[in-house]
């Protein structure tokens, strides 16, 4: 019978571990204060921004919103970043991402100075990860790692397979996973045979933005099974990338979708608000 790997459980734990450290820190004289910058009213984006919010308030955490309107031009977000870099009381900034047209993402993130990057996305911080240095990590799979080493998962001498190379999953999961001494396979859209290939994974982790697509073909008999996709079916459900209920009698741990991988996201973005301080 596979285990359910608790995302919401786990969050909570290392939100309510935070909290401890930021108290610890507040009377030592230290606080910790994320800005976010959020341009233009997507809706889904207002969601992700108030969530965020709402979790530094829980921690102690303090956050400043900067919403700007969405014809501001790439030159006033760069001096708005800019001064924010240079503001000694501003530990991490954080762009909500997609950004509308005239802004160029990628200017963006390299504009924010690499030791305020608490979303891991600055070409800095992935160098970092990827020769070992210490560094901000991209929140998602920073939280893959906290997911399994809490549910005492060993990923040394694994066999790892991760399904999708994005710049902000499948690249930093499949560092962190070699950093973890796990012996990593990178697939994507192009490999050949992928069912053969994620055959092989003892640690099977999914991100590839395709609804169900993973069903037990893809998975080994005793596979721990980590699904980071999220998307809403026609009848409003959430489900992820790995077709679960196909998949659960087959596997020795699973994320469910909703309330595995989802809530880690936000707790690494506050355990990389309080490392700027740390
Ligand atoms: P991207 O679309 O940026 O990347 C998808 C990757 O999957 C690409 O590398 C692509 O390959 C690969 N891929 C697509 N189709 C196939 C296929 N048929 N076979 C093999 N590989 C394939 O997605 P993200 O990494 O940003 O996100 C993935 C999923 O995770 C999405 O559902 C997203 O919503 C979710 N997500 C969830 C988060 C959370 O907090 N829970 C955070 C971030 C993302 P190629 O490079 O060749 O095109």
């Amino acid at each position: 019978m596979a285990k359910i790997i608790d995302g919401k459980l786990i969050s909570s734990q290392i939100k309510d571990e935070l909290k401890k450290e930021v108290s610890a820190l507040k009377a030592d004289g230290k606080n910790v204060t994320l800005a976010v910058i959020q341009v233009g009213n997507d809706p889904a984006s207002t969601v992700y921004v108030g969530n965020k919010k709402k979790a530094c308030a829980y921690i102690g955490i303090e956050s400043q919103a900067y919403e700007l309107p969405d014809t501001t031009s790439e030159e006033e977000l760069l001096q708005l970043i800019n001064r924010l870099n240079q503001d000694p009381h501003v530990n991490g900034i954080l762009v909500q991402l997609p950004l509308p047209g005239q802004i160029h993402e990628a200017n963006v993130i390299q504009a924010i100075s690499p030791d305020k990057d608490v979303d891991g996305f600055h070409p800095v911080s992935v160098g970092r990860l990827c020769i070992g240095e210490k560094g901000f990590v991209s929140c998602t799979p920073a939280g893959i790692i906290q997911l399994l080493k809490r549910s005492e998962i060993e990923i040394a001498g694994k066999e790892c397979v991760v399904i999708g190379r994005s710049n902000i999953v499948g690249k930093p999961m499949s560092m962190l996973l070699l950093r973890e001494n796990g012996t990593v396979t990178i697939t994507h859209s192009k490999t050949k045979d992928l069912k053969a290939v994620a055959k092989r994974a003892d640690i099977l982790i999914v991100a590839i933005g395709k609804p169900k697509m993973i069903d037990h073909e893809y998975v080994k008999d005793g596979a721990v099974v980590i699904d980071v996709g999220i998307h809403r079916n026609d009848d409003g459900k959430l489900c992820g990338d790995v077709d679960y209920e196909d998949v659960f009698p087959l596997c020795s741990a699973i994320t469910p979708v909703p309330g595995g991988v989802g809530p880690m996201t936000i707790a690494m973005l506050m355990n990389n608000c309080v490392e700027a301080v740390r």
